[in-house]
């Protein structure tokens, strides 16, 4: 199974990780349970992980 980029977006639950945003790059860190957040700078819905 190839590990290619995975789009995680707001509201999911991706599980314990760091996350960045696709539009400006920002960085999100979420525990366990934590839902995926709006980017805390420019508010997209959209993250790699
Ligand atoms: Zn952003």
């Amino acid at each position: 199974m190839s590990k290619s980029k995975c789009i995680v977006k707001t509201g999911e639950k991706p599980g314990k990780g760091s996350y960045n945003c696709t539009n400006c790059n920002t960085e999100v860190t979420l525990g366990e349970y934590d839902k995926m957040p709006p980017c805390p700078k420019c508010s997209n819905n959209e993250f790699t992980c």
